[in-house]
């Protein structure tokens, strides 16, 4: 085949395999709303159409709406969750079942109707359940048009008026939104305080308010502030995002900044002992937003907002709300952790019902190297990810740890899911330096953001982009620590030094392989980098100049004796000195010589 033929065979083959590549499709949907809003009854009535194309291979056959609201009300599932749970989340506990009725939130839809015609539908908690007159064709578009009334509740968790530092209104999940059907099918959860996914779409929300009040929000304001204050409406457009939540305050002082093509907007009441915080803010954001650029992948959308509401950091697409009476300090780390999202939650936008983990770890993971960008600088001697590594390893010692693989809202405690999701799945990220190397892992991170940003990925989707750019397989890898809780714990047994040659000998002490980074430390100072893959990985790591490769350690062997050289005589033997695993004792990790007091070193020359 000549050349030219043959790369256009090539790239045929490439389109051919593309365009068949999981998941291959997602579902499209574009909302257009408008909304009045009764302040003196915090009630709100809206009007939207929303138009759904059914890009999946089959016929839907029902429809369901998000009706999160309706989980502020005594009773409900959120409540009931709230009040039984062992450690509930201090800022609800039974506020849900104390709230006079006028406080309630919900959500009440007056009609429906699909493509014109009226269809059945059912209140049930925080679901709508559309009976459908006939199916949403392969390819199809359905046009569902709604009218609804709802009372926005006293704020308590995220979503509310009034919240404890006196923003008015923090209008998230706050719309009847439909549920994604994606390539697992539907997602219908009901609203217990978590998580949630969502399908890609266009938003132009129009929200009218009485005059004088301030709005952020998702997407980008048409008009002007000025404008919009004075006339009391205010409409916002968004592309291709999975939501869209706004705040409103009379009292929010505006500041937008745009140091590259992304302009940053900040919205904050005005506070003597805060201000000087808010007016750094700026600065940081921007250098974040650089940072994770290039960290992870250009960040897509023309505008992101921190807005001060709701009742910690929740991120939204294009948007935070983060409460704001914090030390400056505290201030840039909720914005840098609710900005990193955008990434992971907004644009990869895994299930993080599901995959919580690939969502609030990785997102963890981008902050913890962010924050030490902005205040440590890059040459810390302590190795990053220390703090997530120590506290997964505490809760994996209490025996209270839950899989990785837990669906977030089904742990039995929120300690449990919350040092998962966080801190082991930051470990998660952050071990694959000692497995594949730093380098290779950053490129791992940017390739898969790449290749699956829009797509709603999956582990399996991550493990292989870490796996196609090192080339050797990482199954056992994730298999252990997504779907188990065994622990890493590997320890020196013994180190016999000769006159030529000094043996060697470690344990697995934990139930969870790890191919083994060894460093020897000799009495002229000098070191010696030793690696031991396992032999499932069918592959190791790039050595660094001067590393040795050992040979591959089986898993099924709980032992493991290899020869190094003698040299100038052996000062000391370590396992993973970088500190780049989370293994559970330390204390067994290193052996050095000094026959007092330490037993397991013998000296025969
Ligand atoms: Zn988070």
């Amino acid at each position: 085949m000549n050349r030219v033929l043959l790369t256009f065979s090539l790239l045929l083959l490439n389109f051919i395999q593309s365009a068949a590549q999981y998941p291959g499709w997602q579902q499209a949907v574009d909302y257009t709303m408008n909304i009045t809003v009764d302040t003196s009854a915090h009630q709100y009535t809206g009007f939207m159409k929303v138009v759904l194309r059914n890009n999946s291979p089959e016929a839907l056959e029902k429809a369901y709406f998000h009706l999160f609201f309706n989980a502020f009300q005594p009773g409900s599932m959120m409540d009931v969750r709230s009040r039984t749970i062992s450690d509930p989340d201090r800022r609800v506990g039974s506020r849900i079942f104390e709230l006079p009725e006028e406080e309630w939130g919900w959500i009440k839809v007056a009609s429906l109707s699909v493509n014109g015609k009226p269809v059945a539908f059912e209140h049930d908690g925080t679901l709508l359940d559309v009976t459908l007159n006939s199916t949403i064709k392969v390819g199809k578009k359905a046009t569902f048009e709604m009218e609804w009334t709802a009372q926005v509740p006293r704020q308590i968790r995220r979503s509310g008026w009034m919240n404890k530092e006196g923003v008015e209104y923090s209008m998230t999940q706050w719309y009847p939104k439909l549920c994604e059907y994606d390539h697992d099918g539907w997602h219908t959860e009901p609203y217990i305080g978590r998580e949630y996914h969502g399908i890609w779409g266009d938003y132009d929300v129009t929200i009218n308010l009485p005059i004088g009040y301030e709005v952020g929000g998702t997407g980008e304001l048409i008009g002007s502030s000025n404008g919009a204050r004075e006339a009391g409406t205010w409409r916002f457009m968004a592309e291709d995002v999975i939501d869209f939540a706004w705040a409103a305050d009379p009292d929010y002082v505006h500041t937008a900044t745009t140091p590259s093509d992304v302009t940053l907007h900040f919205y904050h009441q005005p506070n003597a002992e805060y201000d000087e915080n808010w007016d750094a803010l700026p600065e940081y954001t921007a250098k974040a937003m650089a940072f994770l650029n290039d960290l992870i992948g250009p960040y897509p959308y023309p505008q992101y907002s921190v807005i001060q509401g709701g009742d910690g950091g929740m991120e939204y697409p294009m948007a935070t709300l983060i409460t704001g009476h914090r030390s400056l300090r505290s201030l840039v780390g909720v914005t840098v952790h609710e900005m990193a999202h955008s990434w992971f939650q907004a644009v990869l936008a895994t299930n993080e019902s599901l995959y919580e983990y690939m969502d609030e770890g990785m997102t963890s993971y981008a902050t913890e190297l962010c924050m030490r960008e902005l205040f440590v600088g890059p040459n810390s001697d302590d190795p990053p990810h220390q703090g997530a590594f120590s506290s997964y390893i505490s809760q994996a010692l209490s025996g209270n740890e839950e899989p990785l693989i837990t669906h977030a809202d089904h742990y039995q405690t929120n300690r449990a899911y919350g040092v998962s999701a966080y801190s082991k799945g930051e470990t998660l990220l952050a071990q694959l330096a000692s497995v594949m190397g730093a380098e290779l892992r950053d490129k791992g991170l940017k390739d898969y953001f790449r290749t699956w940003k829009f797509k709603h990925p999956g582990p399996n989707d991550f493990k292989r982009s870490m796996e196609k750019v090192c080339g050797f397989d990482l199954d056992w890898y994730f298999q252990y620590f997504v779907h188990t809780t065994h622990q890493i714990d590997y320890a020196i047994d013994r180190v016999a030094e000769g006159v030529e040659t000094t043996t060697i000998e470690c344990s697995r002490v934990g139930a969870m392989p790890m191919p083994q980074n060894i460093t020897v430390t000799y009495t002229d100072g000098t070191e010696k980098a030793f690696v031991a893959p396992l032999v499932m990985m069918r592959g190791h790591r790039p050595l660094a100049d001067g590393e040795a490769l050992l040979p591959d350690w089986p898993w099924t062997h709980p032992t493991y004796t290899f020869e190094v050289p003698t040299g100038s005589g052996i000062y000391s033997v370590e396992l993973d000195k970088a500190r780049q695993t989370a293994d559970v004792d330390r204390s067994n990790n290193r052996v050095e010589f000094d026959p007092e007091i330490n037993r397991l070193f013998e000296r025969n020359r």
